[in-house]
């Protein structure tokens, strides 16, 4: 089934389709045909990483409804953050984020360097504020927006990972699509797809777009949240929504969303001993960077899954990268 989805508007803020290519010393450590779809190469706006994809649907919003001002909010170390600083930038709007602290992660450095360092220099207005890490819409979100207003601007509200938004599916929806084509060119099929997730719209969009392929794939969202029930009811709900959206003539099955919570270390933001280890194999392996908040996670899920069978041999793997290697460097001191 082809959704559609050239229906909605888009603004172009990436080298699309990103990249496939096989694994082949991970391959061979783990036993397993491994691939990765890098969408945390496919942008040259500021390391990109998964948000673009969703923000270009959201741009072309914010373009046509004529606002002047992104207003977004995430974590201190956000990717997401720092990809709407350089949305911002490059379509020459102004930016306010809301940088709250989801971690307690102990180190001077890690409100300075890494992603927010990067948002400051595209100029974007960085608020650092309290409060922990949930899906929930904040207060201290909606003044920042209500401060836009008062000063005489336009804001165009983005909620934490552009995930809580009518338009938030359809970038991983049309990922889907993407992936199809790809497999197609390449006379491949991945039989299981590995996705970090978190506030959810990756996974959703993921969801769905495969929903209205024919052939069946297992895709297991890793859990970065540290609350899996909550992710569990954020990938749902954004994957109904999305799917009412695009007017998708096949109904979500709660089977179609699985969320493995085994790997999100002791909480968002916090890696464990198998986060590190999965970082460095990949890195040592394929020289390919992942980070200890997401990326470093679903690695993480991935290896422990290929050791023990779980992922059966013979399987064909699709390893989603979803970008966040910026924040490595406020980490690292998880690597001494
Ligand atoms: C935001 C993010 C995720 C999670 O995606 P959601 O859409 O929030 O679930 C995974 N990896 C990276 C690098 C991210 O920045």
């Amino acid at each position: 089934m082809h959704l559609s989805l050239e229906r909605f508007e888009r603004t172009p803020l990436a080298f699309f389709p990103s990249p496939i290519h096989p694994l082949k010393r991970l391959s061979r450590e783990l036993g397993l045909e491994i691939w990765a779809k890098r969408d945390d190469v496919a942008s040259g706006l500021a390391f990109g990483g998964n948000k673009i994809r969703k923000l270009e649907f959201l741009a072309a919003d914010a373009l046509r409804q004529g606002c002047d001002t992104l207003v977004s909010i995430g974590n201190i170390q956000s990717n997401h953050t720092r990809q709407v600083a350089a949305v911002a930038a490059v379509l020459g709007l102004r930016c306010r984020l809301v940088q709250e602290t989801w971690t307690k992660w102990d180190d001077p450095a890690y409100g300075k360097v890494g992603n927010i360092l990067l948002s400051r220099i595209m100029g974007a207005e960085t608020l650092l504020e309290g409060e922990g890490y949930s899906t929930a819409v904040k207060q201290s979100w909606e003044r920042a927006l209500e401060q836009v207003r008062r000063e005489g601007g336009k804001p165009y509200a983005i909620p934490a990972g552009a995930s809580d938004h009518p338009l938030g599916g359809l970038g991983y929806a049309a990922f889907a699509e993407e992936l199809a084509r790809q497999e197609q060119a390449e006379g491949i099929f991945f039989d299981t797809v590995v996705t970090a997730t978190c506030t959810g719209s990756t996974q959703a969009g993921m969801v769905v777009g495969f929903r209205a392929q024919d052939r069946e794939r297992r895709l297991i969202g890793i859990d970065t949240a540290a609350d899996a029930e909550m992710t569990r009811r954020a990938v749902s709900k954004i994957a109904r929504a999305t799917a009412e959206l695009i007017g998708m003539n096949r109904e979500i099955r709660d089977t179609d969303i699985v969320i493995d919570p085994r790997f999100a270390g002791p909480d968002y933001g916090l890696p464990d001993a198998p986060t590190i280890a999965a970082i460095r194999l990949a890195a040592r392996l394929e020289g390919m960077l992942t980070d200890p908040v997401y990326e470093g996670k679903s690695m993480a899920g991935l290896i422990a899954m290929a050791r023990s069978g779980e992922i059966p041999a013979g399987s064909r793997v699709l390893y989603v990268h979803l970008g966040g290697a910026p924040a490595l460097n406020a980490y690292h001191n998880a690597f001494d």
